[in-house]
């Protein structure tokens, strides 16, 4: 029994090692160890991926959404309305600009945002009006810009997307990051771009918030030891910078073997008993996570560890459960697809080089399971 992991960072490094070493060795001999050369070409290739004028690198996706919210002005005695069902990091991150976040439900699909929800919250706010929105495209599966944009314009806020989960994907043939004035992202090394180690870099096509997170990045510099405003320290490294330009060029086909990873998941997964992710027409999935659904989840995670299957609960307790935030943080009414959805929901072994039979057993193992069940 081959044991099947859930994600595996290391078997990228293995794909990419040529090139990586290659890429680490030239930061090694270059002598520049922080910013320059290799954060600024980065920086440029990125924000051409995305399809937005700037892309400023960072020290993580947390520090990304912060500094991204700062940048529009966002501090203490706004609201920023983002989701529940989350990374933790997206509402952390909002607090830690002195916000207060308000958390809206989602739709029980695609887990990210619902506009009805927040549509509703926008006329009736709980606690006032907010400043910002932070949609999430979680799992790879893009928020509903369209009208989460459409709310923010008659509202007068500013968006800023949640792309750390989603890098590549695309609604109406625009890519995520370019719907918001500002997107923040990720390069935890499990991420569909992955550092091998942390990384995060905003993206905005509009100049002048780009060259406020770039102070901000940098003890509020705008010019070299002249603070122009308070800042910090949160730049990407060039090392991790150099690695991420080897592994840019191939994000498109790595996300294209995640999609028929999916597809394959699918067709194998389609006369079981278990809820499948959803995929509208109009938008490309990357499929960061393949999620499934069952009421038995604990009992199916139990069967397929049996088998050398792991599987992961993005997340088993949604923010305002958690003990940091639980009666702390307000919500924008229930919640309760974002609860439902932290007892049912596993994600399934996905990353680029899972090989085909291993999707296969996993699969297998899955619907011998529900037969079992039924
Ligand atoms: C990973 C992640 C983050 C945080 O990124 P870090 O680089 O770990 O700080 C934020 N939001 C979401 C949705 C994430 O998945």
């Amino acid at each position: 029994m081959v044991p099947i992991p859930q994600t595996d960072p290391h078997a990228n490094y293995r794909a990419h090692r040529v090139e990586i070493d290659a890429a680490m060795q030239r930061v090694l001999d270059s002598g520049r160890y922080i910013l320059g050369e290799e954060v600024v070409a980065f920086e440029r290739e990125f924000a051409d991926f995305v399809g937005a004028a700037h892309a400023v690198g960072v020290a993580s996706g947390t520090d990304a959404l912060e500094l991204a919210l700062r940048a529009c002005g966002v501090g203490a005695g706004d609201l920023v309305f983002t989701v529940a069902h989350t990374a933790v990091a997206t509402v952390a991150a909002i607090e830690h600009t002195g916000a207060t976040p308000v958390l809206v439900d989602i739709y029980p699909h695609s887990y990210t945002m619902d506009a009805d929800c927040l549509q509703a919250a926008l006329r009736d706010p709980p606690l006032g009006r907010p400043r910002a929105l932070v949609p999430v495209h979680l799992y790879g599966h893009p928020a509903d810009m369209p009208s989460i944009c459409r709310l923010a314009k008659e509202y007068g806020l500013y968006v800023v997307e949640d792309c750390a989960q989603a890098h590549g994907a695309v609604i109406d043939g625009r890519s995520v990051g370019a719907w918001g004035q500002m997107a923040a992202f990720s390069f935890y090394p499990t991420k569909n771009l992955g550092a091998l180690g942390d990384g995060g870099a905003v993206v905005s096509s509009d100049a002048a918030l780009a060259e406020k997170v770039r102070a901000l990045r940098q003890y509020g510099w705008h010019e070299r030891y002249v603070s122009d405003s308070p800042g910090g320290n949160s730049r990407l490294d060039p090392l991790q910078a150099a690695i991420l330009r080897a592994k840019l060029p191939h994000l498109h086909f790595e996300n294209g073997r995640r999609r028929s990873h999916a597809r394959r998941y699918r067709e194998l997964l389609a006369g079981a008993e278990i809820g499948l992710p959803a995929a509208r027409s109009d938008v490309r999935h990357v499929y960061h996570q393949f999620v499934i659904r069952t009421k038995q989840r604990d009992l199916l995670r139990e069967h397929l560890r049996d088998f050398g299957v792991s599987s992961a609960i993005h997340y088993p307790v949604p923010v305002h459960r958690q003990p940091a935030y639980a009666g702390r943080v307000p919500t924008a009414g229930e919640l309760a697809h974002s609860d439902a959805a932290a007892d049912e929901i596993l994600s399934l072994p996905m990353y680029p080089e899972l090989t085909p039979a291993a999707v296969d057993t996993v699969a297998q193992r899955i619907a011998e399971w529900t037969r079992l069940n039924q």
